[in-house]
């Protein structure tokens, strides 16, 4: 704070005169509710605090409000102080802060008014209506292609006359492909302050602040997104799907954090992306991969959450009751994939999509784990969590809680997927050749476990009712063998007690 509070133009809730401010508040209360990591807490304010001292730097009159309780209760007292005041606010994306604005706005109706979100692409009102079972991101990705006219050539058509080169973007990672480092922002005075008062303000916050290094303003976040254009976009495609051991980023992006916290616009990165494709630096698959994550998926994704939400919440397709395996706040677990896939969750808030959707959502469900307790741990684990983006993913797509509105299938996988896209099974002290038994990889019989068990859903569905027949092709006694195996497994899962998730307030 005392970088701000040195700030001449920067001015207490009281103090400020002038009718137009720039107000920003820093409240602890959504990190006393859920134990956020603390890279992710530390991210967020850091980039908060610099936002406020560009502002100050512009010469804009900055009014700077800290609460320990709700983000509302220092903007009420100062609405109140003079009917003169006007507070502007974009629509908050996430549903609780939404329903506390609006609350505000209520109470101060000709102080208050809500402006329309900038964070997207995508209008919710044209799509709202659409989102229901057998409505595909393929479809809405196709609309937004043409509205848009990105990868779109003048007649009208797909850029290289394909819509979607996914088939092509499923390649494991070959020895002795290079792979460059991805670029880390060292904190400045700022983020350092910030900190040591995260660490002060949430003890218990997952993971720690040591060695953070995102970005943490518009500038450094941009020299981030042109770092990914130059070296890791042209190979983005091709191992898109692939996972290997201490290489976490791969050429993943990492941008995530910057468009979900304004840093970064989503327009601007599809439009960098395609700049690349038209000068030749990076090929069609790459490009139009990393065009649909963002032009498809995240603005579905948001379009879903604004039509399921709030009765989403509370989704449990498959009626799982079990906790949380322990594993996912203190990384160790004898399975290789996921101690490798949370790895970087534990240090550095971060995963890319395949751990989370085929590692770890898919163990939770294998392992029959209330999927409400998975989303929480995502919402506090990942830096680039907010419950508009993490809630579909992790109810909608990867655990299949909504009964299939989101996705068209339950990603789950045997050992051979993971074998198959990753290096991590040789050195695992499971066999993923094995099928049943102590030594067997436990994703293989969890996988034929879970088909057995979820036969209802699976039969129900043409893309994997296959499944559920190849079960019933295998004899008695291999049917007993997995049944037995899993059972086992799943009972001797070390679970979170109920409360796991909350954080002491630092007294
Ligand atoms: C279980 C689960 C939970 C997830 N939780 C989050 C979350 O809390 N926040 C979040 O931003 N993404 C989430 N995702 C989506 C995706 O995994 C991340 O956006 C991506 O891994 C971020 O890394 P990146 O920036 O390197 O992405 P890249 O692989 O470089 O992709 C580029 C961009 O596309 C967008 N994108 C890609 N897939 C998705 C998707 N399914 N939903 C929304 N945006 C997408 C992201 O903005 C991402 O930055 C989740 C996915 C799963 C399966
Ligand atoms: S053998 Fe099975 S448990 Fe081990 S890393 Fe491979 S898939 Fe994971």
């Amino acid at each position: 704070m005392d970088r701000i509070r040195s700030k001449a133009s920067f001015s207490t809730e009281d103090s400020v005169d002038s009718s137009t401010a720039f107000v920003f508040v820093e409240s602890q209360q959504k990190g006393h509710q859920l134990a956020h990591h603390k890279k992710k807490a530390t991210f967020l304010l850091s980039s908060l605090r610099h936002f406020a001292i560009e502002c100050a730097e512009e010469g804009l009159p900055v009014v700077y409000l800290s609460t320990k309780g709700s983000f509302t209760t220092p903007l009420t007292r100062w609405l109140s102080q003079s009917p003169s005041r006007r507070l502007t606010c974009m629509e908050i994306s996430d549903w609780d802060e939404r329903m506390l604005f609006q609350e505000l706005s209520e109470s101060f109706a000709d102080q208050v008014s809500i402006e329309p979100n900038t964070l997207f692409i995508a209008d919710v009102e044209t799509w709202r209506s659409k989102i229901a079972p057998g409505f595909r991101m393929e479809t809405f990705y196709r609309e937004m292609r043409r509205q848009s006219g990105l990868l779109m050539d003048h007649e009208g058509h797909p850029e290289g006359g394909t819509w979607n080169y996914d088939a092509e973007n499923r390649k494991k990672i070959p020895k002795g492909l290079e792979i460059p480092a991805s670029g880390r922002i060292e904190p400045d005075q700022v983020t350092q302050e910030v900190m040591e008062m995260i660490e002060q303000w949430f003890p218990d916050g997952l993971g720690d602040t040591n060695s953070f290094s995102y970005a943490v303003t518009r500038d450094q976040a941009i020299a981030l997104a042109h770092e990914f254009i130059r070296e890791r976009l042209p190979t983005f495609g091709p191992y898109e799907d692939a996972m290997a051991l201490d290489e976490p980023v791969l050429f993943h992006s990492r941008l995530s954090l910057y468009m979900n916290n304004g840093l970064l616009d989503p327009i601007e990165l599809c439009e960098l992306a395609q700049q690349a494709y038209q000068e030749g630096h990076a090929p069609i698959e790459s490009v139009e991969g990393f065009i649909r994550q963002i032009l498809g998926w995240r603005e579905y994704i948001r379009i879903y959450y604004e039509a399921m939400m709030p009765e989403i919440r509370e989704a449990n397709h498959f009626g799982f009751t079990r906790g949380l395996p322990e594993a996912y706040v203190t990384g160790e677990h004898p399975c290789k994939c996921i101690s490798e896939s949370l790895k970087p969750v534990i240090e550095d808030a971060w995963s890319h999509h395949i751990p989370r959707l085929m590692i770890l959502s898919s163990f939770s469900n294998l392992t029959q784990t209330d999927p409400r307790e998975l989303n929480t741990w995502f919402w506090l684990a990942y830096a680039d969590a907010h419950e508009w983006v993490e809630l579909p993913n992790v109810l909608g797509m990867s655990t299949f809680a909504d009964g299939g509105v989101l996705a068209s299938k339950p990603y789950v996988s045997g050992g051979a997927y993971i074998n198959k896209m990753s290096n991590y099974c040789a050195g695992c002290s499971y066999n993923v050749k094995e099928k049943t038994g102590p030594n067997a990889c436990p994703f293989n019989y969890l996988y034929w476990n879970f088909v057995d068990q979820q036969r209802e859903t699976f039969s129900r569905n043409g893309r994997v009712n296959f499944m559920v027949n190849s079960f019933d092709k295998k004899s008695e006694d291999e049917k007993a063998d997995i049944r037995k195996s899993a059972q086992t497994f799943i009972d001797a899962q070390p679970r979170l007690a109920s409360g796991w998730e909350t954080s002491t307030p630092a007294s």
